[in-house]
């Protein structure tokens, strides 16, 4: 039974730093406001959804293709894509508070949410938010150079390298995993809003007039991707944007959306940006961009359906999504316990099998470690403990989401079967030492959200 928890996002940032997800950044040095960095196990949960994305966007499919472009790019990048004149945020301050505030963030326009104050917002100013910097040892005008905003500008850039190259045509996409930077005015929500974060971003060049059925196929793609990593269908949903929502280069977006502790939130935006980018940096860089199908015999500049989601975000999701605290009853004390569990789809949990030696003697470790051997042999993350209550084992492993856990005892010393226990149903059931490799690939072929 899921008990819901009021402060459930507080509970989810403890955990993350009480067992290794993830720290605020510079920790011993009292912290740096939303910057955060992985642990040991958030990084394999990271790892993980970038891994799912690839395989469901570049290596599971053979029409689109990798890149990974430089976070310092050429400054006209960022004239041509129109970010320079016009990537910011619209900014207030209150007089009263000076609390800073994004404006379309506000509910109210009049009331300030920090301290109450009614009327007292400046007017509104731009805000650019990309990061300046300065490129070699002169901080001069004509070294000022930017981090990327996104990664899909050196998608743009790369068009013709890329097509020159790789024997593509258009319906094709490129897609690219990389760090992102955006001098954001109030970060916050955990990873979910920070100013250094992670796209997974893919550009689907197609020819002009097949935009909508891409759109549509885009949408329902990356919908499915979620879900089908074991993402609760109910808290997901798809919300069209609004005309003046629009960027100036869109005609149409639509974002995949969370139902987050503070209310649906967006993962994704899948949006149409017509043939702006290319034609922008054509005329920019004064490079013909356009492609040539030499069936048809036709000249024309590709059209582009962008689905750019954040990793940051998405592995948050699968937290906030897994997170459970399950009432059971305890035997020995025939009262009532809490289980904190993270039902992670095996494919996304940072560690695949926990293996446990019942106790360290009897030949039981040497036995546990073949069996660590042979697992981390075919590419399952495995994790060995001898420590402690094999209770107590087994819920440190529910608490970081390890699908299953499989324990050597003294019966696998005698007959060579050794225990395999759910987490998500908490059975155990035993099968022959020998034919766990197959029998765990097995079950995360098979594992559906209970
Ligand atoms: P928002 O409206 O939340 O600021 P956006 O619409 O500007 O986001 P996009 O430019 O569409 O975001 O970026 C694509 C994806 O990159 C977003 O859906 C999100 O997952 C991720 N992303 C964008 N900004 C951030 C950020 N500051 N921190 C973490 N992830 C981000």
């Amino acid at each position: 039974m899921a008990k819901p928890a009021p402060d459930l996002m507080e509970r989810i940032v403890s955990l993350c730093k009480r067992r290794g997800f993830v720290f605020q950044s510079s920790d011993i040095y009292g912290g740096f406001s939303s910057c955060y960095d992985y642990g040991p196990l958030g990084v394999e949960l990271k790892r993980n959804v970038k891994d799912a994305w690839w395989q469901s966007m570049v290596t599971g499919r053979d029409d689109i293709v990798g890149l990974d472009s430089a976070i310092i790019q050429h400054p006209e990048v960022w004239k041509s894509s129109g970010h320079l004149e016009g990537f910011h945020d619209m900014m207030v301050d209150c007089k009263e508070c000076k609390g800073r505030f994004r404006e379309d963030h506000l509910e109210d326009r009049n009331k300030c949410p920090n301290c109450g104050a009614e009327g007292m917002f400046t007017e509104a100013r731009a805000f650019n938010l990309m990061f300046k910097t300065f490129a070699g040892p002169v901080e001069s005008t004509a070294s000022a150079v930017f981090l990327r905003p996104e990664t899909a500008q050196g998608i743009f850039t790369n068009f013709l390298n890329v097509v020159n190259s790789s024997r593509v045509k258009p319906p094709f996409g490129i897609a690219q995993i990389g760090k992102s930077f955006r001098n954001e005015i109030t970060p916050g929500n955990f990873v979910f809003r920070t100013r250094e974060f992670e796209q997974m971003e893919m550009e689907y060049f197609i020819p002009p007039g097949e935009d909508d059925k891409w759109y549509e196929y885009w949408i329902q793609q990356r919908f499915d991707w979620y879900v089908g990593l074991g993402v609760r269908p109910e808290k997901l949903r798809k919300r069209a944007h609004a005309d003046d929502e629009l960027a100036h280069y869109s005609t149409g977006c639509t974002d995949v959306e969370y139902r987050f502790p503070w209310g649906f939130d967006e993962l994704e935006g899948i949006a149409k940006r017509g043939c702006f980018d290319l034609t922008q940096h054509s005329k920019g860089a004064g490079k013909d961009l356009s492609f040539f199908d030499e069936a048809t015999k036709e000249r024309y500049i590709p059209h582009v359906v962008e689905p750019a989601a954040g990793c940051d975000r998405t592995a948050m999701t699968f937290l906030v999504d897994a997170y459970e605290e399950e009432v059971i009853p305890n035997e020995k004390t025939g009262k009532e316990d809490v289980r904190t569990v993270l039902r992670f789809h095996p494919k996304i949990a940072p560690i695949t099998v926990a293996v446990f030696p019942l106790v360290k003697k009897e030949g039981m470790p040497d036995k546990a470690r073949e069996i660590v051997a042979a697992l981390q042999d075919v590419g399952l993350r495995t994790f060995y403990d001898e420590k402690g209550a094999i209770g107590r084992r087994y819920r440190r492993q529910d608490e970081v989401g390890t699908p299953w856990c499989v324990t050597v005892d003294g019966d696998t010393l005698a007959d060579g079967t050794v225990t395999v226990r759910d987490r998500d149903s908490m059975t155990q059931e035993r099968i022959a030492a020998d034919e766990i490799v197959g029998s765990l690939k097995q079950r995360v072929a098979d594992w559906k959200r209970g």
